[in-house]
């Protein structure tokens, strides 16, 4: 039986419907503020997103562009005065911020209430704890793709392949808390296919295209990518960190790239940013 595809824009359109009524019911509308230093190009794309997906939503946005020089003690000004301002709901900053800046300083300057990113210390402390709070976007995503497909997590095997602050850790804590026996590999691991190959549900978090094949995976299993790497063969094609012929032969369940994570992230951003509003109304 050919493997399901897991469809990432079916998820984040069954996301978008249900924030919709949501948006509809609150007394003004959710306002996300993206603070981007500087020009990477990756970065202008993802922002430029984050800006039409709020457009979309009637989610009020707010492009903030500081010289790409500015010091890390005028960052934490912006990022006061919109922690100071009732309309804004959530605060993003986009990463990654130039050498001069102390990232930490700057993302743990965010209100953790406004921290729509779930970056801030106080919200991983929440997450490990399992305490509601913004979940970091990308993972909580993939939480999302799993439910509305109804794969079974509880007493599963998964592997989280990668340990990054903003996918790898946060994902397997997901993973646990929703019952999953869970391996966490890393650069470092040991015989890597083999850890990958005991996953029912496996997620490549690597940064390396097309790393994971058939050797790395389980027949049957539910296969997350969410790499998002530029071939090297001048065409500059979105490859993701499976290899997209190999798991369609072996895995029961896979999201494809581009089209399978991707599109999550942001519908989780603002998702986040609609839990925020509601939160910050109820309390006014
Ligand atoms: P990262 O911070 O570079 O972390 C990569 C992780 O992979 C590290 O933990 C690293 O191990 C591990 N790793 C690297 N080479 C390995 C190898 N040969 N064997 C085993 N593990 C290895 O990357 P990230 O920010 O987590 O992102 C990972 C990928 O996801 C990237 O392609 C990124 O573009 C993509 N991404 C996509 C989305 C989306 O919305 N779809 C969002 C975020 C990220 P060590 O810790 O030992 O170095």
């Amino acid at each position: 039986m050919p493997a399901r595809i897991l469809d990432g824009k079916w998820v984040r359109d069954q996301i978008f419907t249900s924030l919709k009524p949501r948006i509809g019911r609150l007394s003004r509308q959710p306002g996300l503020a993206v603070v981007l230093v500087g020009h990477d190009p990756g970065s202008e794309i993802y922002v430029r997103n984050k800006v039409k997906a709020c457009e979309e939503l009637g989610i009020y946005s707010e492009k903030i562009t500081p010289p790409p020089d500015i010091l890390t003690p005028d960052l934490l000004g912006i990022i006061e005065g919109l922690n100071e301002r009732p309309e804004i709901d959530g605060i993003l900053v986009q990463t990654p911020l130039p050498r001069q800046i102390d990232s930490r300083k700057v993302l743990a300057a965010i209100s953790p209430d406004k921290d729509v990113d779930g970056f801030h210390p106080l919200n991983v402390g929440n997450l490990v704890a399992n305490i509601p709070a913004s979940r970091a976007c990308t993972p909580a995503g993939i939480m999302e793709m799993l439910r509305r497909y109804e794969i079974p997590i509880a007493g599963k095997h998964a592997v989280v392949i990668g340990r990054s602050d903003i996918v790898g850790k946060p994902m397997a804590l997901l993973l646990l808390h929703a019952n999953a026996t869970v391996t966490i590999c890393h650069s470092k691991t040991a015989d890597l296919a083999a850890e990958a190959r005991r996953a029912d549900i496996l997620v490549a978090a690597i940064g390396r295209p097309e790393f994971i094949t058939k050797d790395f995976i389980k027949p049957g299993a539910t296969v997350i990518d969410v790499g998002m790497n530029r071939s090297s063969d001048g065409t500059r094609r979105l490859l993701g960190d499976v290899n997209a012929e190999h798991v369609k032969e072996i895995a029961g369940a896979y999201t494809p790239v581009p089209g399978g994570v991707g599109p999550l992230t942001i519908a989780m951003l603002m998702s986040n940013t609609v839990d925020a509003a509601e939160r910050h109304l109820c309390s006014t």
